[in-house]
């Protein structure tokens, strides 16, 4: 046996010791998470890149939060529901075993900060939302607001907390999915001060409205009310999110983590077109005015369009570029009135369009409608178009992103020194979803790091995030807090 092969052996047997004490310790004191942090756990923290908090005790609360929900047998979690308010004590108790100063606000947004020594010092912000989407898997969310936890949870053991060079907040924000109202980041958006005073007015299935809730909740939502929520942006340094990737691209590279460059802007339509409504077995085919038919065919060109947009546009050369990761969907179609023996007279469907660059989403839409309008004149169907929804693209912050790339390579280097593996450039990647950073781009600069997922599957309870990349987002956050 070589004397690597010694170390790793030791390695594995000191490590089995401590757990082995660690599963005795939990039996014996009945103790449930969080846990204490011991001397067993700091001395395997100097040895193995704090795996025992960043990792271990990282991935138990994400279980741990993936099994309070509103819903029995899959995870449901939205804004302001009873399972949310269980969470809610729960995260708050992680937050203050991680040395945090803690409070919840009106719109429900769990804070934990702590204080540099320079009382003049701005404000790093930390996060991710804690509400979920329906059968949702656990790590969407609660990994950002955890690997934040865990991170300063550290900081706290060694006692570098009190020697931040920044202020340090983590928000866990209460609705980004936007499942209970339709509306998403009502949270972010309260705190970057740009949430829509109609926003106010959605109601969910019950018929209450946001202000319904949020008055149940002892606070008046008034313009003037919402605005003294809204974070200072001379106080704030910048906003840094670890989300779970939910595409397969870090997957493909083989890459645990990797660093977003900017989040795509997106567009909902809703496409109701409108034929003659008849009976399916007396009306000859070549005097319908099929409704269903004509909107088979918009569907198709809209894949069309998207799949080959240079076919159906001229760009120069230059412009090419900015279709780049250009995606189309119909993700919800109904029909009126929906019979199995009736040509129908209505169908209405949604279009979700997203892009990058702002001027080739208009572009997009633009040619789509052209061609929308063109197919039902030829079809002799009514159609109209309505725009229900246009955010634009947000550029992730070039120097923060920097910042955050070179925290990842020297945490990836910590985890891998065992294996003596180089870890390589840390990839890039565009976001095609949305997140909290985009409502937070209006208030400050934003990065985001994205973690693999397996099969790039996410919103989905197979949702599955490997322990050592929840460790990698952990150390990443780590090695950023200490160089900031
Ligand atoms: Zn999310």
């Amino acid at each position: 046996m070589d004397s690597l092969s010694r170390f790793r052996l030791f390695s594995f047997s000191s490590s089995s010791l401590i757990i082995v004490l660690f599963l005795f310790y939990r039996s014996v004191v009945g103790q449930s998470l969080p846990f204490p942090a011991s001397d067993i756990w700091a001395k395997d923290s100097e040895l193995h890149g704090f795996r025992g908090i960043l990792r271990d005790e990282a991935v138990a609360m994400i279980k741990q939060l993936g099994k309070i929900s509103d819903s029995d047998g899959y995870l449901e979690r939205t804004f302001l529901s009873p399972a949310s308010k269980i969470a809610t004590k729960l995260i708050i108790s992680w937050m203050e075993d991680a040395g945090l100063q803690t409070w919840v606000d009106p719109i429900g947004n769990i804070h934990g900060r702590i204080l540099a020594a320079n009382s003049s010092a701005d404000t790093l912000l930390l996060g991710s939302h804690m509400d979920t989407v329906i059968d949702a898997g656990m790590y969407d969310g609660p990994l950002g607001i955890i690997s934040a936890i865990s991170a300063l949870k550290v900081l706290n053991v060694t006692g570098e907390l009190q020697s931040l060079r920044r202020h340090v907040e983590i928000i866990a924000f209460s609705d980004e999915e936007g499942v209970r109202f339709q509306s998403t980041f009502l949270g972010s958006a309260v705190i970057a001060g740009v949430l829509p005073l109609k926003s106010l007015n959605m109601t969910d299935k019950s018929g209450l409205t946001v202000g319904d809730v949020l008055r149940y909740n002892y606070f008046d939502p008034t313009e003037e009310a919402l605005l003294e929520l809204k974070y200072d942006p001379e106080k704030i340094w910048g906003y840094i999110e670890v989300h779970i990737e939910q595409g397969p691209v870090l997957e493909h590279l083989g890459q645990s983590v990797g660093v977003v460059e900017g989040i795509a802007g997106q567009s909902r339509l809703k496409v109701t077109v409108k034929g003659t409504q008849g009976h399916a077995g007396t009306v000859p085919m070549h005097m319908r005015q099929d409704p269903m038919a004509a909107s088979a065919e918009l569907i198709v060109l809209l894949e069309n369009l998207c799949r080959n947009p240079e076919k159906f546009m001229s760009w120069s050369d230059s412009d090419e570029s900015s279709l780049a990761g250009l995606v189309c969907t119909v993700g919800e179609i109904s029909c009126w009135p929906s019979a199995s023996n009736v040509i129908p007279g209505q169908v209405v469907f949604t279009v979700d369009v997203r892009v990058m660059n702002n001027k080739a989403r208009e572009a997009v839409l633009y040619q789509l409608s052209d061609q929308i309008y063109q197919i039902c004149d030829r079809r002799t169907v009514g159609c109209t178009i309505d725009n229900n929804h246009n955010a634009d693209a947000v550029m992730c912050d070039s120097d923060l992103s920097l910042q955050l790339k070179n925290a990842a390579h020297s945490g990836l280097n910590i985890l891998s020194s065992d294996s003596g593996e180089i870890t390589d450039e840390i990839p890039k990647l565009m976001s095609g979803a949305g997140h909290d950073a985009m409502a937070i781009a209006h208030l400050t600069k934003v990065a985001m790091l994205f973690v693999r997922c397996r099969g790039g599957v996410s919103h989905s309870p197979v949702e599955y995030v490997l322990d050592n990349d929840v460790w990698a987002a952990g150390i990443t956050i780590l090695e950023f807090l200490r160089k900031m």
